[in-house]
């Protein structure tokens, strides 16, 4: 390494996509078109308008284009991103603004597109959910794109160039991840960009090692550069000595080994060793997901969350627009059978076209179902889609936020009613379609009995359910402490669920990101769960540490676990267990 070359530095950012890549630095210029705001003359603004319509219009053949190639590469699962992107081009909101203040102010393209970006990001900057915020990302991408077209700027494509390479850029847009050849790029480091921003969901679902959010990394680093990227924690190493080196190949090496081993599983069943066969199934919010889910040798989707379809757009997708993207979900994930739950916004999952009051108490406010059964003419057409996803392939239906035996008979009411419609209408759907709910309020685990009598499954979001049961804020990071899964309350409020539900034949399930934690695998086992949803790369830890767990020893786990008065002695009484039986399945 040359003597100006910074040596070992650290560089500490956000793990986005799991690995460790190690590799020569190939910056790439994915910088911004600089924009200068220049006044137009009067009789020259309907031109800048033209110029203006005529960089959105290439950007979308463009986008088209793009779209063709990644499906001739990738397979037609990927192109949702772009499909997002290409809604963002249509949106009335982009143009009207953009063309608002080239002729109100009398200023350039760039700088009227520039503006409406901005007013974009103050909206998406006071999101309080992760997700939603890096949607505005989304936007800047697009935007990007427009600036470019109209200045004539091209980029180099990432997978140019001598051997493999890490790149660095400013930022990746989901488009330049969709176009990585492994071959070629073995990592990717980014100025911005956080862990649920769709470049790195992508880098995931792809399994690309990846570090974002490094914020100055592009000025910290230059080509030729050796790096160390390790996306499970998002540290950073530039140019490391020896020492650092050889531990990181180590790292590398065993983490490449434990993967391996895990991908044996990915088609063994799911079994104990007494023989009890547990579901394991993924939780997902996309479409791109979904490669990933398979690949980790998912059994179905437990959860698909419809509520992403319904952010960041002006007005709420219709019955044929839900249709075809709970269809594509389906197929991608055929033949295994997928759960869709019912839009689940309100509180603090924002969607402007609902026009939600601002509530003093959002979590316990009209969220979820409770605001599905207000709205009809919006909770109808998701109803009409789902059922007649239903006949595309394997679905079951489930409802979130139940808190009482009326509220889900009044949907099963308009359920009848869409079903009958649809009847009526002579288009098909499946008769037997399950219905189930999910148990995240205490009062559905209080009448789990009385519920149990309504529907097909239970599913427990352990997410809502600990917040609610424990009155604990689950996005507040001051009462993260207190956020107990293994409070004595939350266990015994996990086995009434399950008993009422077998008592009653039916089958209980678990979503919450508790099922995807290892270390309750056997505790959820020991309480007889039949099925666990989680997110992709959990699913072969969960599965191997399940086919070395007996299930009666996991009931006997239980039976003690529950004797316990605090969540602490709980853990702790677990931890000597799972040293002492099960200690190398935990690597
Ligand atoms: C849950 O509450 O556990 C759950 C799975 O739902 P969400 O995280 O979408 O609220
Ligand atoms: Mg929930």
């Amino acid at each position: 390494m040359g003597s100006a070359k910074i040596s070992n530095r650290l560089l500490q950012g956000i793990g986005a996509s799991p690995g460790i890549a190690i590799g020569q630095v190939r910056i790439t210029d994915r910088s911004r078109v600089m924009v200068f705001e220049e006044q137009v003359k009067r009789e020259l603004i309907p031109a800048e308008v033209a110029r203006f319509r005529n960089a959105l219009a290439k950007a979308k053949d463009e986008l088209r284009t793009l779209q063709e190639q990644i499906a001739a590469q990738r397979g037609a699962e990927h192109l949702y991103v772009i499909d997002t992107h290409l809604l963002i081009l249509e949106d009335s909101m982009l143009t009207r603004e953009t063309v608002g203040f080239i002729e109100t102010e009398g200023i350039n393209a760039e700088a009227a597109v520039t503006k409406t970006l901005r007013k974009f990001q103050q909206f998406f900057a006071t999101i309080e959910d992760d997700y939603l915020r890096e949607r505005g990302g989304d936007v800047e991408t697009v935007v990007e794109r427009i600036l470019r077209s109209m200045v004539g700027k091209s980029q180099e494509p990432l997978n140019d160039g001598e051997g493999q390479a890490i790149i660095v850029a400013h930022d990746l847009s989901p488009a330049d991840v969709l176009q990585i050849d492994k071959k070629k790029v073995i990592g990717f480091v980014t100025d911005l960009g956080g862990k649920t921003s769709h470049s790195a969901i992508l880098s995931r679902a792809l399994d690309i090692p990846a570090v974002v959010g490094l914020e100055r990394v592009t000025s910290e680093i230059t080509d030729g550069d050796v790096l160390i990227i390790d996306g499970a924690t998002g540290m950073v190493v530039v140019n490391p000595d020896p020492g650092t080196f050889r531990d990181y190949l180590r790292r590398k090496q065993r983490y490449e080994y434990l993967e391996r081993e895990l991908l044996k599983l990915k088609d063994l069943p799911a079994v104990t060793t007494d023989g009890h066969r547990i579901v394991l199934k993924g939780n997902v919010e996309f479409l791109e997901e979904i490669s990933s889910l398979k690949s980790h040798g998912a059994e179905g989707i437990g959860l698909y969350r419809t509520e992403m379809l319904f952010f960041n757009r002006e007005q709420l997708p219709g019955e044929e627009e839900q249709f075809v993207a709970y269809s594509a979900v389906i197929k991608a994930m055929a033949p295994q059978p997928v759960t869709i739950r019912t839009l689940d916004v309100g509180g603090d999952k924002f969607v402007a076209d609902l026009n939600l009051a601002d509530e003093l108490n959002p979590a316990l406010g009209l969220r979820a179902i409770r605001l599905s059964l207000r709205q009809p003419e919006t909770f109808k057409p998701q109803l009409r889609a789902i059922l007649r996803a239903s006949d595309v392939g394997k679905v079951n239906i489930f409802f979130p936020m139940i808190s009482g035996v009326a509220e889900i008979r009044a949907v099963k009411a308009l359920l009848e009613e869409a079903k009958q419609e649809l009847r009526q209408e002579g288009v098909r759907f499946d008769e037997g379609i399950k219905i189930g709910i999910m148990i995240e309020i205490p009062s559905a685990v209080i009448i789990a009995d009385l519920l149990a009598r309504e529907v097909d499954f239970f599913s427990v979001g352990t997410n809502d359910l600990i917040q609610y049961s424990l009155a604990i804020d689950r996005t507040n990071e001051h009462l993260s402490h207190l956020y107990e899964p293994l409070h004595p309350a939350v266990l015994r409020s996990l086995k009434m669920v399950v008993d009422a539900a077998h008592a009653a034949g039916i089958e209980a399930c678990i979503c919450g990101e508790m099922a995807g934690e290892a270390e309750y695998l056997p505790v959820l086992l020991g309480l007889g769960f039949d099925e666990l949803s989680m997110n992709a790369v959990s699913i072969l830890r969960v599965k191997k540490i399940l086919r070395r767990c007996s299930r009666h020893e996991a009931e006997k786990l239980v039976a003690r676990a529950l004797t316990f008065p605090t969540a602490q002695e709980v853990e702790s009484f677990l931890k000597s267990e799972i040293s002492a039986r099960y200690s190398e399945s935990f690597d």
